[in-house]
């Protein structure tokens, strides 16, 4: 059972950022001051090459305006991810947090960007736009080797959020829906509370090695073994909601 308890198990600065998790799977963990969310891209997952990349972040963080965008491109950059390859954006919900970046990806790189339908609404609002939208079931991503997503649709912490299971490693990519010891909030527009519990109880019964949530609260936010990640959904069932 490994947990990464803390910055310190991690080797440098810059490996404390990103990291190859498991296969062409990537995480971008935010390091900075100011509030961000984590970055996860299949690398090369899509036809011709292309990425996929999930919750893009912010652009520049709102209070002390560090480079989310910038800095997120230029480190998948060092692992071979080039922008101008990014096929898929998919945002787990449309808080500005995990969806701000998506719309400059889509107009440079010619990106679609997947949502729920019951974010829409509020990505419109922030100017965003929708290709694609994401349902609960299968998603099959390319051809030659293809990756098989499970879609959960996960309301709770916004109503159209979504989290992604990939059952070949046992990877969940859990957005806003729970983090190390804690919970999205639901005292966010369209956020509620009965069903945020309902979407974890779910979650907590899947057979999940990687749990990759979406912001590095007190922790870099992925909880890496069963045994680890089950801990996680007790604490958080006994303390939080349930
Ligand atoms: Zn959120
Ligand atoms: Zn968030």
């Amino acid at each position: 059972m490994t947990v990464f308890k803390g910055l310190g198990e991690f080797n440098d600065e810059r490996e404390q950022r990103k990291m190859r998790l498991v296969d062409n799977l990537y995480a971008y963990l935010w390091q900075g001051s100011d509030n961000n969310c984590n970055t996860y891209v299949f690398a090369a997952a899509l036809n011709q090459g292309r990425h996929l990349v999930i919750d893009p972040g912010h652009i520049a963080t709102p209070f002390y305006r560090e480079p989310g965008l910038d800095r997120l491109l230029k480190e998948m950059e060092g692992d071979g991810i080039a922008e101008a390859a990014i096929g898929l954006v998919i945002l787990t919900h449309a808080h500005p947090d995990h969806c701000e970046a998506a719309a400059a990806i889509r107009e440079k790189n010619s990106a679609l960007v997947a949502l729920h339908e019951a974010d829409e609404a509020t990505y419109q609002m922030l100017g965003g736009k929708v290709d694609l939208y994401l349902e609960e079931g299968q998603l099959v991503l390319g051809e030659d080797k293809p990756i098989k997503l499970s879609v959960y649709h996960s309301p709770g912490h916004s109503p159209g959020h979504v989290t992604l299971y990939w059952p070949d490693h046992k990877v969940l990519i859990a957005g806003d829906v729970i983090f190390y010891r804690s919970t999205g909030r639901v005292d966010l527009p369209g956020g509620n509370a009965g069903a945020l519990k309902q979407s974890i109880q779910r979650l907590s019964q899947l057979d999940i090695e990687y749990l990759l949530c979406g912001h590095p609260y007190g922790h870099p936010g992925i909880i890496k073994g069963s045994e680890a990640v089950q801990e996680n959904f007790e604490f958080v069932k006994r303390n939080f909601l349930f």
